[in-house]
């Protein structure tokens, strides 16, 4: 049987009582990194005089699940088998879905238990009251779909949660700033963890106050719906085609419109 342990995302304390049990219980800990997998049940061991044993650690993370799941035969799983990521839910915004695919498609009796994550606890700290919204991961981290990715999502007639690196995060707020400077954003630092601090307000004061800081720490972005919803133009690939634009236009546009990458439409348009 393959489990899903989620871990905490800063506060040990977040554990849960059944993925210590999980844990306590597995004979194989397949995890993102076996160094913080090792550190994280040496500290549980300590904290709650739990004595795990020897358990055999082989790290799958997102450059070798593939090849890993490739390789592997199902009967791995006739023992319990656990699986975790650094921190947080598997699965969210990181690995742990190709595994439960896999079980899936290998008829392999699997759980998910339920824990911390960093995009749920930020979005109930945020206070926006829409009971729907949107969670992006990761924004690209190339400018140009960057810069796409914002756009969408402050298109969205949701509030959008999504994760960000420290080193981006003002770059991230100024582009906000331009594009929506009223929008009101949510700021989460450091969830559970000491220097745990959330910031509400609109793009531009908050670009404003944080663009001369040093910006250390784990980050999650929650912005505010958008408020005039875009009125639809709802035309098909073959209609855009035909618009008079500029090639560099159309191509995003049918980008847009389709998803294929924006290079992809441009070498179409502009083949012969
Ligand atoms: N699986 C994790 C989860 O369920 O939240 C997310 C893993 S993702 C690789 C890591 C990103 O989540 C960080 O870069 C940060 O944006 C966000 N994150 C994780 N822990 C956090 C925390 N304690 N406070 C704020 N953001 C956090």
């Amino acid at each position: 049987m393959l489990t899903l342990v989620p871990t905490p995302i800063g506060n040990l304390e977040d554990i849960t009582f059944r993925a210590l049990e999980a844990l306590k219980g597995c004979e194989v800990v397949l995890c993102e990194d076996t160094r913080v997998a090792k550190k994280l049940l040496g500290l549980l061991a300590k904290r709650y005089c739990i004595d795990f044993g020897q358990k055999r650690c082989i790290a799958v993370h997102e450059h070798n699940q593939k090849d890993f799941l490739d390789r592997v035969d199902p009967s791995f799983f006739n023992k319990a088998v656990v699986y975790m990521s650094d921190a947080g839910m598997p699965g969210i915004s990181d690995p742990g879905a190709m595994l439960v695919r896999y079980a899936q498609e290998h008829g392999i009796e699997y759980d998910v238990l339920p824990g911390p994550s960093a995009a749920i606890t930020a979005y109930a700290a945020s206070g926006f009251l829409e009971t729907d919204f949107c969670f992006y991961g990761f924004l690209p981290s190339k400018e140009q779909g960057r810069l796409q990715a914002l756009e969408q999502i402050l298109d969205h007639t949701s509030p959008t949660i999504f994760y960000e690196a420290p080193h981006r995060l003002v770059k991230t707020l100024e582009a906000i700033a331009r594009l929506a400077p009223a929008r009101t954003l949510f700021l989460a630092k450091e969830l559970t963890k000491v220097h745990q601090k959330f910031f509400k307000g609109r793009a531009k004061e908050l670009f404003e106050k944080l663009r001369g800081e040093a910006i250390k720490g784990e980050w999650v972005v929650v912005v505010e719906k958008s408020q005039t919803p875009k009125a639809s133009l709802e035309l098909g690939i073959d209609e855009l085609l035909k618009l008079p634009l500029p090639k560099k236009e159309l191509a995003k546009l049918l980008s847009r419109a389709d998803g294929r990458p924006v290079k992809e439409w441009y070498a179409l348009l502009t083949k012969n």
